[in-house]
């Protein structure tokens, strides 16, 4: 049995104080939820502050990205030992506006999946297609290529793959179940080609317009293993609402 994980990814939102604010509302909304596995994505600013109130309570840390060396003059960036200095214990790499706005390759997440593994964060691994990608019937081979350059040579343990069709993205279009079931399907078969049969503990996690209203849908997909939510993530009645999927 894979345990449901939902996600929140705030993008670039919410101030250190919002982010308290946020958390003294959903902390007691979520707090009697055994059996999910709750994560919040602050940005890189909030995270102290984050860590600071999740601290015993059923919330995991995530950061939004990550740089694959440890230290050293590489302006800007903020690395694994930073991020495990703060408390994250989750990372999510590759995430389809890092690709797109920042030109991060297969390559450069690979790297940085090795580089969180190595300081034992959990890695929340994002891939999709873009429409284009998707009319031209390309969304397979995008979802092959991006599985396996991602994921070479990374063992197959503390990996969450979120499949984010790059149109559904903060765009109000969500996937159908037909479409998401598909994908996900598709992308399970894969990581058995890499992993064999330890494929079928790797959670898959929708992403793409998730919100309170279609997630129950989306959780009753065989291969929907939770769901990482940008947007419907803001508003902790909403983020709590989507966390405790299928509780009509
Ligand atoms: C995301 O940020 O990963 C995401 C899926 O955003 P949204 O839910 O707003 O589409």
């Amino acid at each position: 049995m894979r345990k449901p994980f939902i996600a929140a990814n705030w993008k670039m939102n919410k101030t250190a104080g919002e982010t308290r604010a946020f958390l003294d509302e959903f902390l007691p909304l979520v707090r009697d939820v055994q059996d999910v596995d709750i994560v919040i994505a602050p940005p890189f600013t909030s995270l102290p502050a984050a860590a600071a109130l999740i601290k015993g309570s059923n919330v995991l840390l995530s950061a939004q990205d990550i740089f694959y060396e440890d230290k050293g003059a590489y302006t800007g960036e903020i690395s694994p030992v930073m991020l495990t200095d703060v408390g994250c214990t989750q990372v999510i790499i590759g995430h389809s506006e890092r690709r797109q706005y920042f030109k991060e390759s297969d390559e450069i997440v690979n790297k940085k999946i090795k580089a969180a593994r190595k300081h034992n964060l959990d890695v929340i691994f994002c891939i999709g297609e873009a429409l284009e990608e998707r009319e031209a019937g390309k969304t397979f081979d995008v979802l092959k290529r991006e599985v396996e350059e991602g994921l070479k040579d990374v063992p197959s343990d503390s990996i969450v793959v979120a499949y984010e069709p790059v149109w559904a993205i903060g765009t109000g279009k969500t996937a159908t179940t037909g479409q998401a079931q598909e994908a996900h399907k598709y992308i399970r078969e894969r990581l058995s080609a890499l992993y064999g049969g330890a494929a079928q503990d790797i959670r898959i996690l929708y992403g793409g317009s998730v919100t309170p209203e279609n997630i129950d849908s989306l959780m009753d997909c065989a291969d929907v293993d939770g769901a990482l939510v940008g947007g419907a993530s803001l508003k902790a009645g909403s983020f709590a609402r989507i966390v405790k999927f299928n509780c009509k």
